[in-house]
């Protein structure tokens, strides 16, 4: 339902994606959750109010990290629970995702993955995007291309926003779903821009099919095939 990422933002990783997530409720959910990268990605999730994750990563999450995703879930597929809340995560732990939509071919996705051994944790459409990223990180492509090579396989509509282990980085591409980019004291994309309200003015639209790589120092956007694009921002107009 709601997606925001951040890249850079001198630390204050955490606060930046709760307050991201507060700014996205509006919408209507059911769980939140979110992921920081690290020497390991540092996932937390609730079924519940954005209270509920707020209580948790006060109580076992600490840590300022250098790129970051989150999530509120309006659940399409799988109850709403813990297990099935957003970010998702391969078996090894080695890529975090959110997603917003609907992958109409898991079934078939997920049934190629536990044939080659992927075991699930969720019943969400949505996890077999990061098995999927982990199985081409299992073949030896770099991590860009094993996002680009993974959404290739999937069929529906999608926001997708990732982070990896041991990299701080946040990758996220977009089809029939919508994503926004700005770059501030860090580097965000959100589904929304009332979730970029005070570190933006400027917006780039994502469009369907291209991908974007978000550092500390600003974004690449790039187009199905891999060639750069060169975008222009949307002056954002804030109502008081
Ligand atoms: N289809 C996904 C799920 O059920 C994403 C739902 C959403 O857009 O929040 O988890």
């Amino acid at each position: 339902c709601g997606i925001i990422g951040c890249a850079g933002d001198d630390g204050d990783m955490v606060p930046t994606l709760l307050n991201g997530l507060a700014k996205l409720e509006y919408r209507g959910y059911d769980s939140t959750g979110l992921a920081v990268s690290g020497s390991d990605i540092r996932v937390v999730k609730r079924e519940g109010d954005l209270d509920e994750l707020v209580g948790t990563v006060d109580s076992e999450f600490d840590r300022g990290g250098a790129a970051g995703i989150g999530h509120t879930r309006w659940s399409t597929h799988g109850k709403p629970s813990d297990e099935n809340a957003h970010p998702h995560t391969d078996c090894a732990g080695r890529v975090a995702v959110v997603h917003n939509g609907i992958i109409e071919n898991y079934q078939l996705l997920r049934d190629e993955l536990q044939s080659l051994g992927h075991e699930f944790e969720s019943e969400t459409d949505t996890e077999v995007v990061p098995h999927l990223i982990g199985h081409y990180l299992d073949t030896g492509l770099a991590r860009k291309d094993a996002f680009r090579r993974a959404v290739e396989k999937l069929d529906g509509s999608y926001a997708l926003a990732a982070v990896f282990d041991d990299h701080d980085e946040v990758m996220a591409t977009k089809k029939d779903s919508s994503l926004v980019l700005g770059v501030g004291d860090g580097t965000y994309v959100a589904s929304d821009v009332t979730a970029l309200v005070g570190h933006t003015d400027t917006v780039v639209h994502l469009h369907d099919g291209e991908f974007a790589f978000l550092t500390e120092d600003g974004y690449t956007i790039v187009d199905e095939s891999g060639t750069p694009q060169s975008k222009t921002g949307t002056e954002i107009e804030w109502d008081a």
